[in-house]
């Protein structure tokens, strides 16, 4: 099954995070490859190295990707992560793989639509897939069996309120 969280509102990252989560409580074994966020100080990602069977692989610069002008490092390493995500999926050492920002990284042509959707379709079926990521492809959600929307109603960056420690990474 390929779920996917897209839009434009809060939730996405962190709903993928805690479906992971879920999934260990259940003793299965889950990786969660990052696209565009190379910075190890995130909440999530030093929490997961205390929980077991969760592997986190980030991929990505700390500087800011310009949108259909990547430079080679930005490919290289969204690359990478394609890379790392098609081995996980194949070794049948995973029972779910989450992508995070991967619609993002399509958004931006840091990697090319057909390659996501080759992992997609080469996905083993008893394998759970979890994409995140604003501007979602139609391609994508066409082949997604669970597909949310996370809308802003509100958000505390609009009373200029930006990056809360705890909260937004
Ligand atoms: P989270 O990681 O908190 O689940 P997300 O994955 O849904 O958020 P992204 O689109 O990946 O959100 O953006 C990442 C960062 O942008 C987070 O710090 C998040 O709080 C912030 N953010 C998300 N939605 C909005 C919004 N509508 N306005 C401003 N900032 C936002
Ligand atoms: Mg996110």
């Amino acid at each position: 099954m390929l779920q996917v969280y897209t839009g434009d509102g809060k939730g996405k990252t962190t709903a993928a995070f805690g479906q992971a989560l879920r999934a260990t409580g259940h003793g299965w074994k889950v990786l969660i490859v990052q696209f565009m966020k190379g910075d190890p100080s995130y909440g999530e990602v030093q929490a997961a190295k205390g929980v077991k069977n969760l592997e986190v692989v980030q991929t990505g610069l700390p500087t800011f990707v310009e949108k259909g002008n990547p430079s080679p490092e930005d490919l290289a390493e969204a690359g990478r992560g394609l890379e790392a995500a098609r081995e996980a999926v194949l070794s049948g050492r995973y029972q779910m793989v989450v992508l995070d920002e991967i619609n993002v990284a399509v958004d931006y042509g840091l990697v090319k639509l057909d390659d996501v959707l080759a992992l997609v379709n080469g996905c083993p079926d008893d394998l759970e897939l979890v994409f995140t990521g604003r501007y979602a492809r139609q391609e994508v959600i066409d082949r997604a069996g669970l597909v949310s929307e996370v809308r802003e109603i509100k958000h505390p960056m609009q009373q200029g309120l930006v990056n809360r420690v705890g909260i937004d990474h």
